[in-house]
């Protein structure tokens, strides 16, 4: 197939794009026609696939089963009486649901936090049978997450590796939830070793609290920097960086920066949750995108949840996801709202460690185009993925919206 016309990541020239084999084999201003499909976008934005790098699915579609007050807490409850009775066939519908939605929108690529801390393996089932079942639409990475806490809930470790036996990509953990400070820094210690020992990916829901004494990261990062690591390590959340004072941020960046390790920011979900403790002012609670990026650091973005105790709206459009951490991380200007789209595609693929991902020859040719020239546009107009591509084969497609005034 050959592609025209389209402006690739904001390039203000048009470009034209030919596939052969699901692979792209040229990009130029102008390739000449050699009688294979053409598809003319006509000007049109071309941006690699949207990655999602933090997504419950198991949870998903569950809003009404149980109702949450809006804070992490509450929705941690909710779910502890949810889960007892899942069937795979329940976890296999929501879940789909949530990619079908995502895809749509233009994702290719999740990495889901499957809760280990069950009284069966019902969900971590049903993610393994779905991630093989799509495996050529939408790439799944799985994380075994310890909702309840690695040293404060029994066999957790036990269940953990047995989740890295069945399937599952990484470890999680949850300092900011064990019983004591000890807890925390041992469940970080215990993260890295096992990470350590078999190769496994890390992405740890951190410091998830308004609470400055907070601070799991320090270890995270510290062990992750003495292991050589990093790359493979991701601190979800670590929204209580948003309360720490400048002063010890000033120490903590010290680490941060030396250990090269990752960030995802859930901007939807922590502002629902965050601030739920505090009277006015009630503070935003989301982690420090800005600063971080400026210190070079990896920082992406999740959706984190869709329809479940913990937030109770989302589709998995990753445009709405930027949108609003653009507006709470103060990223405002013109080129970050350009750019910000790299939250959910290049620093994603980051986050996820993924290969070969972008637009070049020799890559896959795995896009989605959008319903504009550039990204700008996307985010203020609230633009549509048009197509998803993926692996030259169309996986998703939607109309554009027409609208029509009459003045
Ligand atoms: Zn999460």
């Amino acid at each position: 197939m050959l592609i025209k016309n389209a402006y690739i990541e904001n390039d203000k020239n048009l470009s034209d794009i030919l596939i052969k084999d699901g692979v792209i084999k040229k990009i130029a201003r102008s390739v000449p026609q050699g009688g294979e499909e053409v598809l003319d976008l006509g000007g049109k934005l071309m941006i690699p696939p949207y990655v999602d790098s933090h997504l419950h699915l198991d949870t998903t579609h569950s809003v009404d089963y149980a109702l949450s007050k809006g804070t992490l807490w509450s929705g941690i409850a909710c779910w502890n009486e949810t889960k007892k009775n899942l069937t795979v066939s329940d976890v296999r519908e929501r879940a789909l649901r949530a990619v079908r939605a995502a895809v749509s929108r233009g994702v290719q690529h999740i990495r889901t936090h499957i809760d280990v801390c069950a009284p069966n393996t019902t969900a971590l089932e049903a993610m393994l049978d779905l991630k093989r079942e799509l495996r050529d639409i939408c790439n799944i990475q799985i994380i075994a997450f310890p909702q309840e806490g690695i040293l404060s809930f029994k066999d957790c470790k036990a269940r953990i590796e047995s989740a890295l036996r069945a399937g599952a990509d990484g470890i999680g953990g949850i300092p900011h939830y064990e019983y004591t400070r000890e807890y925390s820094v041992g469940s970080m210690n215990y993260v890295i070793d096992l990470a350590v020992s078999t190769g496994a990916l890390v992405d740890v829901h951190c410091d998830e609290t308004d609470d400055d004494s907070s601070r799991g990261l320090e270890t995270l990062a510290a062990r992750a920097l003495e292991a050589g690591i990093g790359e493979r390590v991701a601190a979800s959340h670590t929204t209580a960086m948003h309360s720490y004072s400048d002063a010890y941020m000033n120490r903590l960046m010290r680490v941060l920066i030396r250990s090269g390790i990752n960030f995802v920011a859930n901007p939807l979900i922590n502002i629902h949750l965050q601030g739920r403790f505090d009277g006015y002012p009630k503070r935003r609670g989301f982690t420090r995108v800005k600063e971080l990026t400026e210190a070079g650091l990896n920082v992406s973005f999740g959706q984190d949840d869709v329809k479940d105790p913990w937030y109770p709206m989302g589709n998995g459009n990753m445009t709405d996801v930027i949108h609003m951490g653009l507006h709470i991380g103060h990223m405002t200007t013109y080129g970050e709202i350009l750019n910000s789209y790299k939250f959910a595609t290049h620093n994603g693929a980051k986050t996820l460690c993924l290969k070969g991902y972008g637009i070049a020859e020799g890559n896959a040719a795995s896009f989605i185009v959008m319903d504009a020239e550039n990204f700008f546009d996307v985010v203020c107009d609230k633009r549509e993925a048009l197509y998803s591509f993926n692996k030259g084969k169309i996986i998703a497609r939607t109309e554009a919206a027409k609208r029509t005034v009459y003045f």
